[in-house]
This record gives C-alpha cells, sequence and structure tokens, in this order.
C-alpha cells in the first residue's frame, strides 16, 4: 500500500496558525492532496490535545488514528509534536527543534507528563523547554521504545542542529551518547537530499521531508512529504521502514526546490540582498547595502560542512522528486499574486477532479 505522509504540521494553538486549523480541516485537504498519513501535530498543547481525543478515535491495532464516523477513511493520523529545547553547551546558547512521533494518545499524555517539568506547554504549540536534546532524547524513549525523535529542519539558520547561527556540527555533538536513538533528520524547505549526501557524516540517517505547515490548504500541506510502499498502514511499519532507511520501503520523499525555502540563500531579506555561498565569501560576509553581518543561507552552510563533492549519490539512499504545489503553478500561469483566488482553485479543482 503507498503511503503519502507529512509527520510535521502544526494545530491551531502554534504561533501564525490560521484559527480554522481543526483535525476535520486538516482531514479534508489531506484527501485534496493526495496525503493518506499526516501528522497531528502540536500534542505537547493541552487544548490541541484535547482536541486530538475529542476528534479522533484509534485504529484498531495500528497505532494511528482517523476522523471520528469515519468508517473507511482515506486519512489516518500519527500522534505528533515539535519541541524545542534551549541549552547551553561549550559555553554557547543552543535551541534546537525537534519533531516526536508518538503510537498512542496515552504515551502522548506520559510524554507531557515529564516535558512539563522543563517548561510551559500551554505557551505555545511548539513548547521551549529547559533541557539538553540528549536529556529530550532520553526522557522520551523512557516511556516508550515505540517513540521516535528527529531534529526539525536541520538547516535552518535558527532553531536547527546546523543552523549557522546556533547549530552543531555533528548529529553526534548534539545527542551525546543518545545518538543511538536518532536514526532520521528532516530537511526542511531549504535543503534537498543532494545537498545532504554531500555529507558523509550523515550516511547513517534516513532524511525525511514534512511540510511543516501552519495551514491546511494545498500548497502548504504536503509541499513536502515522505513516500512509503508498506505492507499495511501502521505506526509501527512507518517507524521501522525510516529506522531501517530502508527504500523498498521508504521509496522517496518529495522536495520543493531548495531555493523556494526562505533560508537557502546567504543574504538580507530587509535590504533585497541573496548571495550564492561564493559571492557571499568574496563580500566577507558582509551586507553590501547595510554593512552589517549577513545570515548565512542553508546552501553555504552545508558547503563548510561538506566533504564530497555536489552531485554525489550514496548508495541505497532512497530517492526524491522535486514538485512544487499545483495551485502556485497555475497562480504563475495565470500571472495572479495568491494561490488562494477563485481562478486558481476553479482549475485546480477542474484538474484533480478527473
Ligand atoms: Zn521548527
Ligand atoms: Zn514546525
Amino acid at each position: 500500500m503507498k503511503v503519502i505522509a507529512d509527520l510535521h504540521i502544526h494545530g491551531r494553538y502554534s504561533r501564525a496558525t490560521s484559527q480554522q486549523m481543526s483535525l476535520r480541516e486538516i482531514s479534508r485537504f489531506a484527501k485534496v492532496k493526495g496525503v493518506n498519513l499526516v501528522g497531528t501535530g502540536d500534542f505537547t498543547h493541552p487544548k490541541w490535545l484535547k482536541e486530538i481525543k475529542e476528534t479522533l478515535v484509534p485504529e484498531e491495532g495500528t497505532g494511528l488514528y482517523k476522523v471520528s464516523g469515519e468508517t473507511e477513511p482515506y486519512v489516518h493520523f500519527m500522534v505528533t509534536t515539535e519541541v524545542c529545547t534551549i541549552f547551553n553547551f561549550e559555553n554557547e546558547t543552543k535551541k534546537v527543534h525537534h519533531v516526536i512521533l508518538t503510537p498512542s494518545v496515552e504515551t502522548a499524555c506520559q510524554i507531557n507528563d515529564v516535558l512539563k517539568r522543563y517548561g510551559d506547554l500551554d505557551a505555545d504549540g511548539r513548547p521551549m523547554l529547559n533541557m539538553t536534546a540528549p536529556q529530550l532524547v532520553e526522557e522520551v524513549m523512557a516511556i516508550s521504545s515505540a517513540n521516535m525523535v528527529f531534529p526539525a529542519h536541520a538547516w535552518t539558520p535558527w532553531f536547527s542542529i546546523f543552523g549557522a547561527f546556533s547549530g552543531f556540527n555533528s548529529v553526534e555533538e548534539c545527542y551525546q551518547d543518545m545518538v543511538k536513538h536518532i536514526h532520521a533528520l528532516e530537511t526542511g524547505l531549504s535543503s534537498d537530499p543532494p545537498m545532504n549526501w554531500r555529507l558523509s557524516r550523515l550516511d547513517r540517517y534516513t532524511l525525511l521531508s514534512n511540510s511543516d505547515s501552519h495551514s491546511f490548504w494545498p500548497w502548504r500541506l504536503g509541499r513536502e512529504a515522505n513516500v512509503f510502499e508498506l505492507e499495511k498502514i501502521s505506526y509501527i511499519e512507518v517507524v521501522d521502514a525510516v529506522r531501517c532507511k530502508d527504500p523498498a520501503r521508504l521509496k522517496f520523499t518529495i522536495e520543493t526546490d531548495p531555493a523556494y525555502g526562505k533560508y537557502h540563500w546567504t543574504g538580507h531579506r530587509g535590504c533585497n540582498v541573496s548571495l550564492s555561498p561564493q559571492e557571499a565569501q568574496k563580500l566577507g560576509n558582509v551586507c553590501p547595502v547595510c554593512r552589517r553581518k549577513l545570515t548565512k543561507g542553508v546552501e553555504q552552510r552545508v558547503e563548510e560542512l561538506a566533504d564530497r563533492p555536489a552531485d554525489f549519490k550514496p548508495e541505497n539512499a532512497p530517492g526524491f522528486m522535486r514538485l512544487l504545489p499545483l495551485s502556485e503553478i497555475i497562480a504563475a500561469v495565470l500571472g495572479v499574486d495568491s494561490p488562494s483566488t477563485q481562478a486558481v482553485w476553479k482549475i485546480y479543482d477542474a484538474l484533480i477532479g478527473r
């Protein structure tokens, strides 16, 4: 069975998220998009968790959930969240985002009981926790060995494991002895598999792609996703395929062009400056407009850590497919600014209705 999974999204209690973001709407638009496995997001938030409990029911023996009342659901839900750990490492403050997957609402509650000791879970859909990355993994894995933790959007300049501002240089450095539980990393919108393949130190990790969407619209939800071929759809089948980095089960990831992500190039958005790593180095990483230090983009950060040429592909790595959201392609052809206009929807509906 083909499973197209988007495992990192946010609910309405996360900052900058649409108030209409409900689990029923997510299910409705995931079906429109063709995503049949979606993360609930934000299970650490008490109000969102309440909505999860009220809206979803377990699908017996699968570790997944469906919208209550549906008999043959197209869309299945996995219980997921994202957290931010803030800690000191070698006299630097590190802020790293992590995605957590768990097989049930019960294990989610147990995780929350532990994590609330480290931060205010009510404050945001993606809570800030005063704990180290290895502490987080140790606590989460102690609750159930079926749980999974992986670094979110691994390359964004802020809040990521390799970020140019407060990142580490390796997965091992970040997770220390708990790295034994880390099997995957999320490439994020600003990087794609070929960029990550340039680091031999990442060969043992499975590259995952998720949308990190804050809305259910089909030009956001599932814009990046993972395509599995599984005997049946279940939590453990998905997690096992990721742990084993099995290209027979994790077939490929869906990627937007990395330049689509806002952090791909080095630059200053306010100054309208966007540069390749070579151009930025030539200018001494100083903005030619305001003369302040440039925000180092993902491409340049990869270049710093890479030990392989740009066209290297490791053996047995799952492949990828580069796609842009259909609504955005239609909007570009029509020459309209927004993918949400009626004219775009009309063509979109006609195309996917076939
Ligand atoms: Zn994040
Ligand atoms: Zn996120």
